[in-house]
């Protein structure tokens, strides 16, 4: 059902194709299954740091017209039902540390992403996101900072920075890495991922760790020359078929058209309670 209308949005909003073609092929793996519960903030809840739900979003927007764009009160709606549900959000290090050392939350953590540097993740999630005490972290592509319309400008991810959101690589142009490296060769791949880096950390002075690989497409060359130009945190949307590998961490898309209930399930599978 979920597919069928990504399908027809596909058709719609060609303009928009990026954010889409993510979302397209991200819905495959979080399929929600009837029975699945959400869990609740008992003493004896445990999350182990493999099962931490990783949300991915892009845009918020009054009145959204892509399938990547939320509304404000759709977003709010999440956030109070996490806080409600005792959820606390954690940063990608804190992930990567956590599942490296094996560790298990005794309450549900849950780490909120925001891909692409959407200008209303500073005027609309970060103010929300700030009301109910969550971190969030923004992969951004680097070509897209200066003097995009709609986008984050170099002063404002400083201001995200300034104010507890992580800032990451999601490379420099956006490229599909797995086709690039086909195209094109393993230089431009390293291109994307070293220049990214650098950009960012020059501009951020703080090291970049975590790459989102845009449109979730990776292969093991890309994984290699990700992990060769120093990130150590590797984000996707949906496993890739071809290219198992259990060190990526997927992410949950959340849609326009995710309903609250929809959203409490997809956050169900990660919470396992014990008695
Ligand atoms: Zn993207």
């Amino acid at each position: 059902m979920m597919l069928k209308r990504l399908t027809v949005i596909t058709c719609l909003f060609l303009a928009a194709a990026f954010t889409v073609a993510e979302l397209t092929t991200a819905n495959d793996a979080s399929q929600p299954t009837p029975d699945q519960k959400p869990p609740t903030p008992q003493q004896s809840f445990s999350m182990d740091a493999r099962d931490v739900p990783v949300l991915m979003y892009h845009h918020l927007d009054e009145h959204p017209n892509t399938s990547g764009a939320i509304t404000p009160e759709q977003f709010e709606a999440q956030l109070q039902w996490l806080d409600q549900m005792g959820y606390r959000s954690i940063n990608p290090d804190q992930l990567v540390d956590s599942i490296e050392s094996g560790d298990t939350f005794s309450r549900p953590k849950v780490l909120m992403t925001f891909d692409d540097g959407y200008r209303s993740t500073l005027t609309h999630a970060l103010p929300l996101l700030e009301t109910y005490g969550f971190e969030a972290t923004l992969f951004i592509y680097t070509e897209r900072i200066q003097d995009t319309p709609g986008h984050l400008s170099a002063d404002e991810l400083l201001v995200m920075q300034s104010r507890g959101i992580t800032i990451a690589s999601h490379a420099v142009s956006h490229a599909d890495l797995p086709a690039l490296l086909t195209k094109e060769g393993l230089p431009a791949v390293q291109h994307e991922l070293n220049h990214s880096r650098e950009i960012l950390e020059s501009l951020m002075k703080t090291e970049v760790t975590h790459l989102a690989f845009p449109y979730g497409a990776y292969c093991p060359d890309v994984i290699n020359a990700a992990r060769d130009a120093g990130f150590n945190g590797l984000f996707a949307i949906t496993r890739n078929r071809d290219c198992q590998d259990d060190t990526i961490v997927q992410r949950i898309p959340v849609l326009r058209e995710t309903t609250l209930d929809e959203f409490r399930t997809l956050l169900s599978p990660s919470g396992k309670t014990g008695s």
